[in-house]
């Protein structure tokens, strides 16, 4: 299920027992790999947990080029023993994990009257049943620590976006959970906030270009001229955000929702 691949940290005298341990969900690609790189960056090991473990390969291997501890794991969120086997394993193999970044996701647009409810329940159950088992798996590490990190990632359209009943539903959704889990776990210094992106240049929004049939360029494009820092925002946009909110000065940061999208939202 998962490859350990740890690096020239021993040789650089990293006391690696006082490394906090960071799992990044959907972390093969787009938003999650660059947290993970990110976040690596600023001294934590990190598992890469995708889908698949081989699509690990890359964000492992940039992160232990780079000097960084990182573990790929291969897991769906949405299942409570994939969920269960895989934070055990990475509490083994790399530490406790006292850092979560909820990022994995998907979409599965359409207009309501044509939505499946296979559709609704995929994405209610990467993005909402996900989070919920993956931090739950992970509290007790974070208790036990009396320090604790957990960042959903949310969206705009979680304000609600045309073609996305399931999708804007699970992101406002995420708020509610990253405001109540604030409220649960405040009192063990855990925090939880939540960052929700605007456009984001990934496979996701690729994607979506691709279905409703515009060349990304040109989405792009269009997306941008409604932005008032007048471009699309890149991966490393969110990571920057993730950072702030996972880094010891952040303490007293809990239960908010930061739209990271160029401009202002409600
Ligand atoms: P992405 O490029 O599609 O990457 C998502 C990753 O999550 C993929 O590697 C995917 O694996 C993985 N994943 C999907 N289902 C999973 C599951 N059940 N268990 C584990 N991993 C799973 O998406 P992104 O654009 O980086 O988005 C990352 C997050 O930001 C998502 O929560 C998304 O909703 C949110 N977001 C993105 C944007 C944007 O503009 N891009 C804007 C707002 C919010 P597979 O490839 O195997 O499916």
């Amino acid at each position: 299920m998962s490859s350990a691949i740890d690096s020239g940290f021993f040789d650089k005298g990293v006391d690696v027992s006082e490394q906090r341990t960071a799992i990044v969900t959907g972390a093969a690609r787009g938003i999650g790999a660059a947290v993970a790189k990110k976040l690596a960056a600023d001294g934590l090991a990190i598992a890469v947990l995708d889908l698949d473990e081989a699509s690990t390969a890359d964000t492992v291997k940039a992160i232990t080029d780079a000097g960084g501890r990182a573990l790929g794991v291969g897991a769906d969120v949405s299942d409570e023993d994939s969920v269960a086997a895989a934070v055990e394993k990475i509490a083994k193999e790399l530490g406790d994990p006292t850092v979560l970044i909820n990022n994995a996701g998907i979409t599965r647009d359409n207009l309501l009257f044509k939505m499946p409810v296979s559709d609704w329940d995929a994405v209610m159950n990467v993005h909402l049943r996900g989070a919920f088992l993956m931090t739950r798996a992970v509290q007790q590490y974070m208790v036990a620590a009396k320090f604790g990190r957990v960042v959903n990632l949310s969206s705009t359209s979680a304000q609600g976006n045309r073609g996305q009943v399931n999708y804007s539903a699970a992101k406002a959704g995420m708020q509610g959970f990253t405001k109540t889990l604030s409220i649960e776990l405040g009192k063990f210094g855990v925090t939880a906030n939540a960052i929700a992106p605007g456009f984001i240049e990934t496979e996701m929004t690729a994607a979506t270009a691709e279905r409703v049939g515009v060349p990304f360029e040109d989405f792009k494009a269009a997306a941008a001229s409604q932005i008032p820092v007048a471009r699309v925002g890149q991966p490393d946009d969110i990571a920057n955000t993730a950072a702030f909110f996972v880094s010891e000065g952040a303490g007293f940061v809990s239960g908010q929702v930061i739209y990271v999208a160029g401009g202002p939202k409600d």
